[in-house]
Protein backbone atom coordinates (compact mmCIF):
# COMPACT_ATOMS: atom_id res chain seq x y z
CA UNK A 1 0.00 0.00 0.00
CA UNK A 2 0.77 3.42 -0.49
CA UNK A 3 3.69 4.69 1.90
CA UNK A 4 3.44 8.75 2.31
CA UNK A 5 7.68 9.31 2.32
CA UNK A 6 7.81 12.44 4.81
CA UNK A 7 4.85 11.36 7.15
CA UNK A 8 6.61 7.77 7.52
CA UNK A 9 10.29 9.59 8.40
CA UNK A 10 8.66 11.84 10.62
CA UNK A 11 7.69 8.66 12.72
CA UNK A 12 11.02 7.44 12.53
CA UNK A 13 12.76 10.31 13.42
CA UNK A 14 10.17 10.36 16.41
CA UNK A 15 11.33 7.37 17.04
CA UNK A 16 15.12 8.03 17.37
CA UNK A 17 14.76 11.33 19.05
CA UNK A 18 15.14 10.68 22.38
CA UNK A 19 18.72 8.67 21.82
CA UNK A 20 19.84 11.03 19.20
CA UNK A 21 19.19 14.09 21.45
CA UNK A 22 21.00 12.58 24.27
CA UNK A 23 24.59 12.62 22.10
CA UNK A 24 23.37 16.23 21.12
CA UNK A 25 23.05 14.72 17.60
CA UNK A 26 21.05 16.52 15.26
CA UNK A 27 18.50 14.38 13.17
CA UNK A 28 18.11 16.38 9.34
CA UNK A 29 15.96 14.97 6.24
CA UNK A 30 15.31 16.28 3.06
CA UNK A 31 12.26 14.29 1.26
CA UNK A 32 10.14 15.87 -1.20
CA UNK A 33 6.06 16.51 0.22
CA UNK A 34 4.42 14.27 -3.01
CA UNK A 35 6.46 11.58 -2.84
CA UNK A 36 4.99 8.51 -2.12
CA UNK A 37 6.01 4.39 -2.93
CA UNK A 38 4.66 1.00 -2.73
CA UNK A 39 5.91 -0.86 0.59
CA UNK A 40 5.48 -2.57 3.39
CA UNK A 41 5.73 -0.42 5.99
CA UNK A 42 7.09 -2.43 8.46
CA UNK A 43 9.75 -3.65 6.44
CA UNK A 44 10.55 -0.08 5.58
CA UNK A 45 10.29 0.83 9.42
CA UNK A 46 13.04 -1.81 9.84
CA UNK A 47 15.22 -0.57 7.27
CA UNK A 48 15.49 3.00 8.51
CA UNK A 49 15.69 2.28 11.95
CA UNK A 50 18.30 -0.35 11.50
CA UNK A 51 20.59 1.86 9.49
CA UNK A 52 19.41 5.09 11.85
CA UNK A 53 20.81 3.77 14.97
CA UNK A 54 23.91 2.73 13.27
CA UNK A 55 24.08 6.46 12.52
CA UNK A 56 23.68 7.58 15.80
CA UNK A 57 25.76 4.83 17.25
CA UNK A 58 28.67 5.19 15.11
CA UNK A 59 28.67 9.04 15.49
CA UNK A 60 30.28 11.28 18.01
CA UNK A 61 28.44 13.56 20.31
CA UNK A 62 27.62 17.23 18.50
CA UNK A 63 27.54 15.52 14.83
CA UNK A 64 24.61 14.86 12.25
CA UNK A 65 22.69 12.20 10.66
CA UNK A 66 20.21 13.21 7.55
CA UNK A 67 17.94 11.22 5.24
CA UNK A 68 17.26 11.82 1.76
CA UNK A 69 14.23 10.41 -0.72
CA UNK A 70 14.25 11.39 -4.28
CA UNK A 71 12.54 9.85 -6.81
CA UNK A 72 14.71 8.58 -10.01
CA UNK A 73 13.74 6.83 -13.74
CA UNK A 74 15.39 4.33 -15.05
CA UNK A 75 16.11 3.34 -18.80
CA UNK A 76 13.75 1.39 -18.82
CA UNK A 77 11.03 3.56 -17.71
CA UNK A 78 10.47 2.11 -14.61
CA UNK A 79 11.26 4.24 -11.42
CA UNK A 80 12.87 3.75 -8.23
CA UNK A 81 13.17 6.23 -5.28
CA UNK A 82 16.69 6.66 -4.16
CA UNK A 83 17.56 6.88 -0.29
CA UNK A 84 20.58 7.84 1.67
CA UNK A 85 21.28 7.86 5.44
CA UNK A 86 24.43 9.86 5.82
CA UNK A 87 26.22 10.11 9.18
CA UNK A 88 29.10 12.50 10.23
CA UNK A 89 30.89 9.80 12.14
CA UNK A 90 33.69 7.67 12.77
CA UNK A 91 33.89 6.06 9.15
CA UNK A 92 34.47 2.61 7.99
CA UNK A 93 38.19 1.50 6.94
CA UNK A 94 38.52 0.97 3.65
CA UNK A 95 39.32 -2.78 4.24
CA UNK A 96 36.57 -3.43 5.64
CA UNK A 97 33.58 -2.39 3.49
CA UNK A 98 33.34 -5.35 1.80
CA UNK A 99 32.01 -7.27 4.71
CA UNK A 100 29.82 -5.49 6.58
CA UNK A 101 26.74 -6.45 5.03
CA UNK A 102 27.71 -10.19 6.37
CA UNK A 103 26.00 -11.79 9.43
CA UNK A 104 27.89 -11.02 12.97
CA UNK A 105 30.40 -8.82 11.28
CA UNK A 106 31.93 -5.86 13.42
CA UNK A 107 34.90 -3.78 12.34
CA UNK A 108 36.53 -3.49 15.61
CA UNK A 109 36.09 -4.71 19.30
CA UNK A 110 36.80 -1.05 20.36
CA UNK A 111 34.78 0.92 18.66
CA UNK A 112 31.64 -1.50 19.15
CA UNK A 113 31.98 -2.81 22.71
CA UNK A 114 30.42 0.32 24.19
CA UNK A 115 27.58 -0.06 21.19
CA UNK A 116 27.09 -4.14 22.69
CA UNK A 117 25.37 -4.76 19.10
CA UNK A 118 25.24 -8.43 17.65
CA UNK A 119 26.14 -7.22 14.05
CA UNK A 120 23.14 -8.46 12.74
CA UNK A 121 21.40 -5.28 11.70
CA UNK A 122 23.29 -4.47 8.21
CA UNK A 123 22.89 -8.46 7.15
CA UNK A 124 18.91 -7.39 8.25
CA UNK A 125 18.84 -4.55 6.19
CA UNK A 126 20.27 -6.24 2.75
CA UNK A 127 17.85 -8.63 3.21
CA UNK A 128 15.16 -6.67 3.31
CA UNK A 129 16.22 -4.48 0.61
CA UNK A 130 16.63 -7.51 -1.46
CA UNK A 131 12.98 -8.28 -0.89
CA UNK A 132 12.03 -5.55 -1.98
CA UNK A 133 14.21 -5.54 -5.31
CA UNK A 134 16.25 -3.10 -4.23
CA UNK A 135 20.10 -3.03 -3.92
CA UNK A 136 22.11 -0.44 -1.08
CA UNK A 137 25.65 0.42 -1.33
CA UNK A 138 28.05 2.05 1.12
CA UNK A 139 30.42 4.86 0.63
CA UNK A 140 32.51 6.10 3.83
CA UNK A 141 35.89 7.89 5.08
CA UNK A 142 37.45 7.20 8.23
CA UNK A 143 37.38 10.29 10.59
CA UNK A 144 34.14 12.23 8.06
CA UNK A 145 31.35 9.93 7.80
CA UNK A 146 29.28 7.14 6.38
CA UNK A 147 26.58 7.25 3.65
CA UNK A 148 23.97 4.67 3.06
CA UNK A 149 22.55 4.43 -0.90
CA UNK A 150 19.46 2.48 -0.48
CA UNK A 151 17.58 1.82 -4.84
CA UNK A 152 13.85 0.74 -3.84
CA UNK A 153 11.51 0.57 -6.78
CA UNK A 154 8.72 3.16 -6.32
CA UNK A 155 6.05 0.59 -7.31
CA UNK A 156 5.94 -3.33 -6.21
CA UNK A 157 5.74 -6.18 -9.46
CA UNK A 158 2.36 -7.51 -9.94
CA UNK A 159 2.67 -10.78 -9.00
CA UNK A 160 0.90 -13.06 -10.96
P1 LIG B 1 23.52 -4.77 15.66
O1 LIG B 1 23.04 -3.91 14.52
O2 LIG B 1 23.25 -6.22 15.43
O3 LIG B 1 23.08 -4.26 16.97
P2 LIG B 1 26.07 -3.76 14.81
O4 LIG B 1 25.53 -2.36 14.74
O5 LIG B 1 27.47 -3.93 15.29
O6 LIG B 1 25.13 -4.67 15.71
P3 LIG B 1 25.61 -3.90 11.96
O7 LIG B 1 24.48 -2.93 12.07
O8 LIG B 1 25.42 -5.08 11.06
O9 LIG B 1 25.99 -4.47 13.39
O10 LIG B 1 26.91 -3.12 11.51
C1 LIG B 1 28.13 -3.85 11.29
C2 LIG B 1 29.33 -3.00 11.65
O11 LIG B 1 29.47 -1.97 10.64
C3 LIG B 1 29.22 -2.27 12.97
O12 LIG B 1 29.70 -3.05 14.03
C4 LIG B 1 30.10 -1.04 12.75
O13 LIG B 1 31.44 -1.38 13.02
C5 LIG B 1 29.97 -0.79 11.25
N1 LIG B 1 29.00 0.29 10.96
C6 LIG B 1 27.69 0.16 10.59
N2 LIG B 1 27.12 1.34 10.37
C7 LIG B 1 28.08 2.28 10.59
C8 LIG B 1 28.11 3.71 10.51
N3 LIG B 1 27.03 4.42 10.15
N4 LIG B 1 29.29 4.33 10.79
C9 LIG B 1 30.39 3.61 11.14
N5 LIG B 1 30.43 2.26 11.23
C10 LIG B 1 29.29 1.60 10.96
MG1 LIG C 1 23.60 -2.08 13.86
Amino acid sequence: SPVHLATFFGSVFDTMSKVAEKKNIRLNSQIPDELFMEADEDKLRQIFLNLLSNAVSYTGEGGSVKVTAAPDSNPDGSENVIFTVSDTGMGIPKKDLPRIFERFYRVDKARSRSSGGTGLGLSIVKHLVELHHGTISVESDLGIGTSFIIRLPLLQEESD
